[in-house]
């Protein structure tokens, strides 16, 4: 509880006008107004306002001063008056007043299927509405005669072991490397950090209002999740440098066999009720095939697997990959080097945010810590302008007579402002606007966020190389063209194996089927992202089609999933049920209804190359679905769409 809603606290807050009068300068206007009118309940404020907000960022934001100081002294009454009389604060606004509010906060409209979302999402009884409760409590030895395998302790593992823990249902989390975070330890190279603003991009359970970016980078994200797992005492269940090399189904038993290798090769068997792959889409470098990789003699770094001891300043370096990893690492690096070679095959589509690279102020963390219900407010707001708001702009519109420019009026729209911001930050240089432009729609692949990458290019020790990659030598790329471009260092930012899901780990279900027969190479499924067919008591988190690449927060929907698999524990456990495992019929049914929403939007434009689709072109690795609608499918597990198996004999150890 960070609110300070006790009557004690509140006079605290009011003893000070003057300091508070202060502090709220600090404050954004939009969630400043709906802490007024979610405490006043006064709609004359929102109509006042709300034709200063323009958009879901505070930069969109264009109050006069005199209005702003009139906010910030009806904040300081209002709080005063409660002060002085006692009044609780009222723990939710008024209900009539709500869609007004949201629509106000950002700007936009915000459908009515949202404000079950809101509610959740804001939480703000405090009651964490996402936890999964007993229905109808077990027995100590029921409990401990079931176990929980959960392979991975990244954001996704953390999450799925703090609920588990606080559920009281035994688990251990198996982790290949030494420390949790997954992705966020793993990957730690210069200018690593996030594109989803973190006051939204972190668990709604345990929120922090102490981020010192708005977009923060590698080092607070990652401490910001082992902080969380260790607050929880979760490493005293987590297996460390430990890999899970295969989990077999035992059908007789009801158990799954799992094999772990730990750092000296040992094998380690285990056997759990229900095995969680926490293992995510983001696992595994891919390195580019071209000829004569290995040839190369300087130290080769991939972006996943960065070595801090190797050190590239005043050297000649080549990076290939311009995604989102390349985007972050080039800039940070292009002021240290000699030079720069970037090699590009597609261009990207990159938005400015002024936020991306502000700190956080004191008197900003200030206000999110002490104001009542300001930080929930904020929170939703950067929800909305991080995800939803972008959704309609990847809709493929059949009738829009440019679709190799762009998908719709709207991501037209986009589109002139992306090549505006280009061209502007490109200083009118037209060979350069040429070869930064991509040749597809706006949100064709992932839409990064510009990290000073264009005013990088203008760089005097920055080439940008456009051409086709011929092969590399033992000290130079060449290019087809002939040009060889000498590199002591090369940097591959090319990105991860997040289509052959779940590699390299030998996952074997019913009737010895595995997960590679099932999915082949490169065509992962699963019901809801998180259920297959054939693999009973097996639970995906971040699986097939589960990536929100129109913006979100992936920690969102792994919240969405951990409470989904956990209702399907609790099933288990309740019951006695030895297994439950996904019909065939609602499978295919989402599979259809999925791939049926993916074919009208960006990811599967012709013209688009991205990890999104595999080689027959189908999208694999996003969603589809707004948040809400994922949040809605994933709200409650139904047993229906499951076959139950009777309860099993041997007990998981
Ligand atoms: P990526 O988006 O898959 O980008 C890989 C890059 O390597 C692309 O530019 C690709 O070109 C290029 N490439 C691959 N093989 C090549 C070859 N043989 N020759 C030349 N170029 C080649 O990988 P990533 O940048 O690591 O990002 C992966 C995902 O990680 C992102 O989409 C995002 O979800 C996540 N991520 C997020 C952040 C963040 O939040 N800021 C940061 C890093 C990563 P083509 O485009 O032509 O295929």
């Amino acid at each position: 509880m960070t609110s300070p809603t006790t009557a004690q606290a509140l006079k605290a807050l009011v003893s000070d006008r003057t300091h508070l009068a202060e502090a709220l300068k600090s404050a954004d206007v939009a969630p400043l107004l709906m802490v007024l009118v979610h405490l006043g309940g006064d709609p004359a404020w929102l109509d006042r306002v709300a034709p200063y907000i323009k958009g879901p960022w505070s930069f969109h934001e264009e109050a006069p001063e005199d209005l702003k100081a009139e906010l910030h002294r009806a904040v300081v009454d209002i709080l005063a008056d409660y002060a002085a009389t006692g009044r609780d604060l009222p723990a939710a606004p008024d209900a009539a007043l709500l869609p007004k509010m949201l629509d106000t906060l950002t700007g936009q409209h915000v459908p009515e299927d949202y404000y079950p979302l809101v509610a959740e999402e804001m939480d703000l009884t405090d009651s964490d509405p996402k936890t999964v409760h007993w229905r109808d409590t077990p027995s100590p030895e029921a409990l401990a005669a079931f176990h929980v395998i959960v392979i991975g302790a990244g954001f996704s593992g953390v999450a799925m072991g703090i609920k588990l823990k606080e559920a009281g249902i035994p688990f251990t989390i198996v982790e290949k490397n030494d420390r949790v975070g997954g992705t966020w330890y793993e990957n730690s190279y210069p200018g690593c950090g996030v594109d989803t603003a973190n006051h939204f991009y972190s668990y709604s359970f345990n929120v922090s209002h102490d981020w010192d970016h708005f977009f923060a980078k590698r080092d607070e994200i990652f401490a910001y999740i082992e902080r969380n797992s260790v607050r929880t005492g979760l490493p005293d269940q987590i297996r460390f440098h430990e890999e899970v090399t295969s989990a077999v189904w035992d059908e007789a038993a009801a158990l799954w066999r799992v094999e772990t290798r730990d750092r000296e090769n040992q094998l380690h068997q285990f056997t759990a009720n229900v095995v969680v792959s926490a293992v995510g889409q983001l696992n595994r470098p891919q390195y580019p095939e071209i000829p004569g990789l290995d040839s190369f003699e300087g130290p080769a770094l991939h972006t996943a697997r960065w070595d801090k001891e190797i050190d590239i300043a005043g050297r000649r370096v080549g990076m290939i990959g311009t995604g989102a990893s390349g985007m972050q690492v080039a800039p940070a690096i292009a002021p240290i080097v000699d030079h720069l070679t970037i090699f590009q095959r597609s261009a990207h589509w990159a938005m400015n945010n002024p936020l991306y690279f502000e700190r956080v102020t004191d008197d900003k963390k200030w206000v999110l810590n002490n104001l009542p219900y300001y930080a929930k407010w904020f929170r939703w707001q950067l929800f909305w302008s991080s995800s939803d708001g972008f959704h309609p702009l990847l809709q493929i519109d059949p009738d829009w007579p440019q679709p190799e420019r762009s998908l719709s009026a709207g991501n037209e729209e986009l589109r002139q402002r992306l090549e505006k911001h280009i061209a502007e930050e490109l200083g009118g240089d037209e060979d350069l606007i040429r070869k930064a432009t991509p040749d597809y729609p706006p949100y064709g692949k992932r839409m990064l966020r510009d990290n000073h990458w264009y005013r990088m290019l203008r760089r005097e020790n920055v080439t940008l190389e456009t051409g086709r990659i011929d092969h590399i030598e033992t000290d130079a790329v060449v290019m087809a063209d002939g040009t060889r471009h000498e590199v002591d260092v090369l940097v591959y930012a090319t990105g991860f194996q997040a289509r052959r899901m779940l590699t390299p780990m030998h996952i074997e279900g019913r009737d010895g089927i595995t997960i590679r027969d099932s999915w082949g190479e490169d065509d992962p499924r699963a019901h809801i992202g998180m259920t297959v067919p054939g693999f009973p008591n097996f639970f995906l988190i971040y699986g097939p089609n589960t990536n929100q690449a129109h913006g979100g927060s992936a920690v969102y929907y792994s919240e969405c999933q951990v409470r989904y698999i956990m209702q399907g524990i609790r099933e288990l456990v309740e019951t006695g049920a030895a297994a439950l495992e996904v019909k065939q019929a609602p499978f295919q049914a989402y599979q259809e209804k999925v791939d049926g929403a993916l074919s009208k939007m960006a990811w599967a434009h012709p013209n688009v190359n991205n990890w999104y689709k595999n080689k027959q072109g189908r999208v694999t690795q996003n969603s589809p679905w707004r948040l809400v609608d994922y949040r809605n499918l994933t709200e409650t597990f139904d047993p229906g769409e499951y076959d139950f198996r009777p309860a099993h004999a041997e007990t998981a150890a």
